[in-house]
Formats: structure tokens, C-alpha cells, sequence
């Protein structure tokens, strides 16, 4: 009888390892555990968004089992969350809240996650996939930037510098809250910004700063807002009264602008 050859056998004892490791163990023996109906929303996540990141799902199984849920980061797997639900039952509609912080409550960083439901001590099955966002461009519509005179650190009369970042948008385009947060000002200055928002971003260093609005911004101070939330509309108020109409834009860390064109460039992609 010829020898099997040792790729065959080394096939074998990996499958062999595989099923043995497969559902069946621990407190799922005999349960026959079967993940059904599972969705995400909403479809396109952000971190403090207006509607919560939300794992629908239900299961098959012959009694009521506690089941181990995870958020993972889908291209390292590293796991950044676990939820426990004890005594979760077969066959009912069950949902489960992420609040986009990790075990440690930071905030879990841009990227694709998935979510993986399985009964305690016993293997994981996959429920889907997302990508989270922790900010949103700050202009919800059709815009451009305006190049070098607009770039941050570009001079200004009297020896300033621009601290900001210009885009250009119709006149009325809608701006949204790059980051969920508070309202830390909203005004009027004349000579300057015209009428402007700040918002202190929720779990985060930066602040954001919206200038030249069409009118007054469309939240108060210290008014709670989320990622996403509109805050305002494009304008030229401020000393933009010459220039097409555009937000200047700024991200503040500990009260200093930094430059906000690499950020908006990530968030518009
Ligand atoms: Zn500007």
C-alpha cells in the first residue's frame, strides 16, 4: 500500500484540529447556536452621529444562552470591544448599541470594524462589516478649495496669518459639525469672520471654528451637537464681503489653529 503523502496527512490533522475547535465546545454543546437577520445601522457610522451604531440580529438556539459580542478591527482583528448578554433568547429581535469607544472608553480610530456574535466560550460568527468615521467634511455639498490664498498660513494685512482653510461652496450650501460636541460661541464679528460657530468636539483635543456665514449659525451656545448636525450655511459675511462665498474653516488645538488641510482631506475622502 503506497505511503500518503505528507501534505495529505498534514490536511488531515489541520481539519481535524479545525473541527474539534469548531462550534460544539463548552456551553454551546448541544445548543445548535445559529446567528440569523443581522444588520448595521446606519449604513455609514460616525463616532457621536445623530443615530446610534446599532447591530440588529436574532438567533436560533434550543434555550436561552449568553452570547459574547465584538467589535473588532476587520483588517487586524484586534479586538477593541466585548459585550456580554446573559441569558439572551432564541428567536426574538435583539440589538445591540456601540458607542464607538474601545475597552478603555477611548475613542476607536477611523476605519473598517466588524461585529462577530457568538455564545460565550464558543466560536464567533461574523455580522457584518462598517466603516466608522470620527468626523465628516464640514460642507455638506458641492465645494472646491481656493488655492494658495486661502491655505492655511497664508499672509494677511496688518501682519497676520490666516489660520484657517478656505472652501468655497455656493452661497446657502449647508454646513454640518465636522465632530459631535458643544457649542462653545456663535456670533457676530464684523470686521473679521462674520457671523461664526465653535464647537468643542466631543472626546477630543480640537475645536472647530466656522466663519463667514450666510446668517446667524443654525445652533446656540453651549447647545449640544452631534457629528454631521448642521450648524449653518455658507456665506460672505466678515471681511469676505469681496470674495466668493466660502467657509473658512479652522481646527483649534488648546485654543492654537493648527492646519486643517491634511484633516479635511481625510474626511472629504
Ligand atoms: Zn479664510
Amino acid at each position: 500500500m503506497p505511503a500518503r503523502p505528507a501534505i495529505l496527512t498534514l490536511a488531515l490533522v489541520l481539519l481535524a484540529s479545525l473541527t474539534a475547535a469548531a462550534p460544539g465546545s463548552g456551553a454551546e454543546r448541544g445548543v445548535g447556536f445559529d446567528l440569523r437577520r443581522t444588520k448595521i445601522t446606519p449604513k455609514h457610522p460616525t463616532f457621536d452621529g445623530r443615530r446610534e451604531i446599532r447591530l440588529h440580529y436574532g438567533f436560533g438556539a434550543s434555550r436561552p444562552i449568553d452570547l459574547r459580542i465584538e467589535v473588532r478591527r476587520a483588517r487586524s482583528h484586534r479586538v477593541v470591544r466585548v459585550y456580554r448578554e446573559r441569558d439572551a433568547r432564541p428567536g426574538r429581535r435583539l440589538a445591540r448599541v456601540w458607542n464607538g469607544l474601545d475597552r478603555r472608553g477611548r475613542v476607536a480610530g477611523d476605519g473598517r470594524y466588524e461585529l462577530r456574535v457568538g455564545p460565550a466560550g464558543g466560536a464567533m460568527r461574523p455580522a457584518g462589516r462598517f466603516r466608522l468615521r470620527t468626523h465628516v467634511f464640514p460642507v455638506a455639498g458641492r465645494h472646491g478649495t481656493r488655492g494658495a490664498i486661502g491655505d492655511f498660513g497664508a499672509p494677511r494685512s496688518g501682519g497676520r496669518v490666516h489660520e484657517g482653510f478656505d472652501i468655497t461652496a455656493g452661497c446657502g450650501t449647508r454646513l454640518v459639525a465636522a465632530r459631535g460636541g458643544r457649542v462653545e460661541k456663535a456670533g457676530f464679528d464684523p470686521v473679521l469672520y462674520g457671523n461664526y460657530v465653535l464647537i468643542d468636539g466631543r472626546r477630543s483635543r480640537q475645536d472647530y471654528f466656522y466663519a463667514h456665514l450666510i446668517e446667524r449659525p443654525a445652533v446656540d451656545r453651549h447647545e449640544r451637537v452631534r457629528t454631521g448636525q448642521p450648524v449653518g450655511r455658507v456665506g460672505r459675511t466678515g471681511n469676505a464681503a469681496s470674495t466668493p462665498c466660502h467657509l473658512h474653516f479652522e481646527v483649534r488645538i488648546g485654543g492654537h489653529p493648527v492646519d486643517p488641510e491634511p484633516r479635511l482631506r481625510d474626511w472629504n475622502g
